[in-house]
């Protein structure tokens, strides 16, 4: 499966997915998706809420929404994110925070839903890109 990438247009900042570099779909920027560090996000199955998008924030800034199964990746420059995850009511996200280098632009997430006594959370961890799904 080819990689799917999600950006934020710098421009009007519309969310949207890319196959490749390419224009934002509302204002016509061009958007690179080729940036030097990116984080793949895998969302892992589950039954509960399985046709709800997961929200994602990278540093509190809203990205768009995750479905069940899927894979993003979303190109970045070099720095520091935190990562979280809402869904409905479940807000509680362990919130990992990210450093993408030269020594280490390349990180792959799996996102989980832990189910738990008052409300559900989400566990963010980081995995080894080979067993990301293609
Ligand atoms: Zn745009």
């Amino acid at each position: 499966m080819a990689k799917k990438y999600r950006v934020k247009c710098p421009q009007c900042g519309e969310i949207i997915n890319l196959a490749d570099s390419g224009a934002c779909s509302k204002c016509g920027t061009m958007i690179d998706v080729n940036m030097p560090a990116c984080v793949e996000l895998y969302r892992m199955g589950n039954m509960m809420g399985a046709a709800t998008g997961y929200g994602i924030y990278i540093n509190d800034v809203p990205f768009g929404a995750i479905g069940n199964r899927e894979s993003l990746c979303f190109p970045l420059p070099y720095g520091e994110y935190k990562m979280h995850i809402v869904c409905g009511m479940s807000r509680k996200c362990n919130d990992p925070v990210i450093k993408l280098t030269a020594e280490d632009p390349h990180v792959c997430l799996k996102v989980h839903m832990k189910m738990g006594f008052v409300q559900n959370s989400f566990i963010l961890e980081r995995v080894d890109p080979s067993t990301m799904p293609d």
